[in-house]
């Protein structure tokens, strides 16, 4: 994000520079939503100092380092208490904060066995109330007012989920024309139609995304429990956990947002969509929340985006294999999983995230 168009975007950000007294540094910044610290030289220690004095005052709002600073300072700015680094220098843009660092400076509650501290709770209440903000603010917006938002707010800890499913050219091109090296998740359950994989290559090489990685399960949990390929078969449920669930959690880690191309005109619980979704510990951005189909197929045209190979042949909404079939109802999601009690996959269910989280957490111990 360039730094006057993170700026502009942040209204409600109170600015100290560097060299403030600690003093005055405090009384400016408490009650504020956001603050910037702006660092006029990257040798400038002073402002790593701020940032945790701010942090042990009980500063817990949005702090940004901004300044000429150096791509291997982040850990130390992250250290200090920062949230985001914004560098002014050329080519260097906010960027993600390491996946070992926790993107919420407070201690995870995975890290301290499992019992969300005060400092943690209180991070995610002021997240909660940002996200809520936001999706008042963002009621009925255009895709494209929703997703500049969501990356002037989450810039640098945002990815995007994509399937690379029937409909998903349109959110995929809104991004490539607005941040193109943007993260974006794509679930590689290994259950995939050929075709879906080719158009995945297809759009990567036609939009100019850079960003696009994939998520596959893992090797070890696939052979215990899934041994002889056919668990779609005997339990939908635990192989979209393996496939889908645990591996997206893991990959969640850097991220405090993520933007879904869900719609309302889906249907069922997607039929009360808000722009933004607070989920107990991320934000869900969903641009495409309040689109039409009438508007998706005119703008597929429009942009002239190629589609889906399998959408000619009757499938309106694309996943694996074995749980999609075609439907007459264009823009519907009644091809998946049919003949099943369910119509998701589990990724957006917190509860199902953050025991995949646990599992993950338990994993790696
Ligand atoms: Fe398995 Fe079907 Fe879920 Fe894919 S959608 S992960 S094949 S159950």
């Amino acid at each position: 994000m360039a730094l006057d168009s993170a700026r502009q975007l942040r209204p409600e950000a109170r600015e100290i520079a560097a060299d403030t007294a600690p003093y005055d540094a405090v009384k400016t910044a408490m009650g504020a939503e956001r603050v910037e610290i702006r660092f006029d030289s990257f040798k400038d220690g002073r402002g790593f100092s701020l940032a945790a004095i701010l942090r042990a005052r009980g500063y817990d709002g949005s702090l940004t380092a901004i300044g000429p600073l150096l791509p291997d300072q982040e850990e130390a700015l992250q250290r200090s208490g920062f949230d985001t680094v914004v560098s002014t220098r050329p080519v260097t843009a906010a960027r993600p904060a390491p996946a070992r660092f926790p993107h919420i400076y407070q201690p995870d509650p995975g890290a301290t066995g499992g019992a969300a501290t005060a400092l943690h709770r209180r991070a995610l209440a002021v997240r909660k109330a940002r996200a809520e903000a936001l999706a008042a603010e963002l009621e009925g917006a255009s895709p494209e007012a929703i997703l500049k938002a969501a990356l002037a707010v989450y810039g640098g800890r945002i990815a995007m989920l994509s399937s690379f499913g029937a409909e998903a050219a349109l959110g995929l091109k809104l991004l490539a024309d607005a941040a193109p090296d943007t993260p974006v998740l794509f679930l590689d359950t290994k259950r995939h139609f050929p075709q879906t994989l080719a158009y995945r290559d297809q759009l990567i090489a036609r939009l100019g995304l850079t960003g696009v990685r994939d998520l596959e399960p893992d090797a070890g949990e696939a052979a215990r429990e899934d041994a002889d390929g056919q668990l779609y078969e005997r339990d939908g449920p635990a192989c979209c956990e393996l496939r889908k669930v645990r591996p997206l959690a893991r990959a969640l880690d850097p991220f405090d947002a993520v933007i879904t191309g869900r719609k309302r005109y889906h249907g069922g619980e997607r039929g009360q969509l808000k722009a933004v979704e607070f989920d107990g510990e991320r934000v869900k951005i969903n641009p495409l929340a309040f689109v039409a189909p009438e508007e998706v197929t005119a703008r597929f045209k429009a942009l002239d985006l190629p589609p889906h190979p399998l959408v000619e042949q009757g499938y309106a909404s694309i996943g694996c294999w074995p749980c999609t079939a075609p439907t007459n109802e264009a823009g519907s999601r009644a091809g998946r999983w049919a003949g099943q009690d369910r119509d998701e996959c589990g990724i957006f269910d917190p509860a199902l995230t953050k025991r995949a989280a646990r599992a993950n957490a338990v994993r790696l111990i």
